[in-house]
């Protein structure tokens, strides 16, 4: 008997369809585009047929109009053989897409919203800057507003997709003085005067997915383009991180899992003194760990999910302690996988020495697992709620 949590036919299905759609069209082409550095576009066609881009998105915004449980599901499940594969699945429905779909207009949600979830353009959300990430409410990037427009200078750094997208929803601030409260919402469209990027050359994981630079210079944004309200940006901010950590919760869990698929086939085989290395308690130990952590990770992650069906919209405390569990435990998961696979799991050759490089990355975005950890102090504490 496993644990059913309560899931509808619905959510079932969606699990062995998207489950059956990784182990059949990505697992076998996963090593090698992940060596080239390449995101396989054909794959990415496949998954826009079977609506996976349109996620939480209503239809009438281009989007599939799942519900949360569903989507966090073909998060994990994409995510347990390609985490970077997960983000096309997981990024429109969250950090990329969240604040348009609530706070923005009817015409930005049909320009920007409705064509990436139909996968017909890429967006990106730019929040961190060269000398802040944590410490949101410290961003330097500054929006001016000058007639019909708003003149930004800065930039936004380590940005999804910054290199390459068609459009960015960034966050600037109208007065530094103010901190948090002095953050606007903009949605920058490439071609804009002033507006260039770049790509960012080298990093641990993920080479299939652009890391890139946002650079304002004297960029003109048209007054049409504000998101929600002048100095009213943090909220939206918050909201795009709620979402957004969820899905990374989502990406981790099924890293964790693929940590687990791997380690339970090669213990098996592997004989060392004679014996299948499974039958040793210490590798068991490893097991135990990863299993029991697996099943305690979507226990969490689901009801999060859960909550935001039944209407929750600010789900904070819970999504990042979603996020902070799933990643600690992707990342422990990893390294005892590598250390299952000895040498071997030292090599391209094997899945779980990615999954180790990735596991970091769960680590550091959408908040460090510092920052998280020290929210969720807070919480306990009664030093912060979310009534
Ligand atoms: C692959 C990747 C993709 C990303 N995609 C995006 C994106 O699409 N959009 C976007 O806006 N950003 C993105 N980021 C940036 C990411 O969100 C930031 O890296 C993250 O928020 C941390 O900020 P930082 O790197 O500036 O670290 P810093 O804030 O400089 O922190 C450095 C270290 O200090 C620790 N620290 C900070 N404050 C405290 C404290 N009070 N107590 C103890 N320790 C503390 C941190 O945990 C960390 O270990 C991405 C990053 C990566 C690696």
């Amino acid at each position: 008997m496993n644990l059913d949590f309560d899931l509808t036919p619905e959510q079932v299905q969606t699990r062995e369809t998207v489950k059956r759609f990784a182990q059949k069209e990505i697992a076998p082409h996963v090593l090698e585009y992940n060596r080239e550095g390449c995101l396989p576009l054909d794959i990415v066609a496949k998954m826009k047929e079977m609506g996976l881009i349109g996620g939480v998105i209503p239809p009438e915004y281009g989007g599939a109009g799942i519900d949360h449980v569903s989507w966090v599901i073909s998060i994990e499940e994409i995510s347990r053989v390609c985490s970077s594969l997960a983000v096309v699945v997981g990024g429109p429905s969250s950090l990329i897409g969240q604040g348009i779909l609530r706070f923005g207009t009817e015409q930005q949600k049909q320009k920007y919203l409705a064509t990436m979830a139909r996968g017909e353009s890429m967006g990106a959300a730019g929040i961190t800057e060269p000398n802040t990430g944590t410490d949101v409410a410290n961003i330097q990037t500054t929006a001016v507003r000058k007639g019909d427009e708003y003149i930004l200078n800065g930039s936004k750094m380590f940005i999804t997709n910054g290199g390459i997208c068609d459009w960015a929803i960034v966050f600037a601030t109208m007065d530094k003085s103010l901190r948090h409260k002095g953050i606007t919402a903009f949605i920058i469209e490439r071609g804009m005067p002033g507006f260039s990027s770049r790509s960012i050359a080298g990093k641990l994981a993920w080479q299939p997915l652009d890391l890139g630079e946002l650079i304002f210079e004297d960029c003109r944004v048209p007054r049409e383009n504000l998101v929600g309200e002048e100095m009213r940006g943090f909220k939206i901010v918050m909201s795009c991180l709620d979402m957004g950590r969820l899905f990374v919760a989502a990406r981790a869990l099924g890293l964790a899992q693929g940590c687990l698929d791997a380690s339970l086939n090669y213990s098996k085989e592997r004989t060392v003194f004679g014996q299948p290395i499974a039958s040793y308690q210490l590798i068991q130990k490893m097991i135990a760990d990863m299993a029991v952590g697996v099943e305690m990770g979507r226990l969490l992650l689901y009801q999060v999910a859960r909550l935001r069906d039944k209407g929750a919209q600010r789900t904070t405390k819970y999504s990042s302690m979603a996020k902070l569990f799933n990643t600690e435990l992707a990342m422990k998961a990893a390294t005892d996988a590598v250390q299952i696979h000895g040498a071997y799991g030292f090599t391209s050759e094997y899945h779980v020495e990615r999954y180790f490089r990735e596991a970091k990355g769960l680590q550091i975005v959408e908040g460090t697992t510092q920052i998280h950890t020290i929210l969720q102090a807070a919480y306990a504490l009664g030093l912060r709620s979310d009534d």
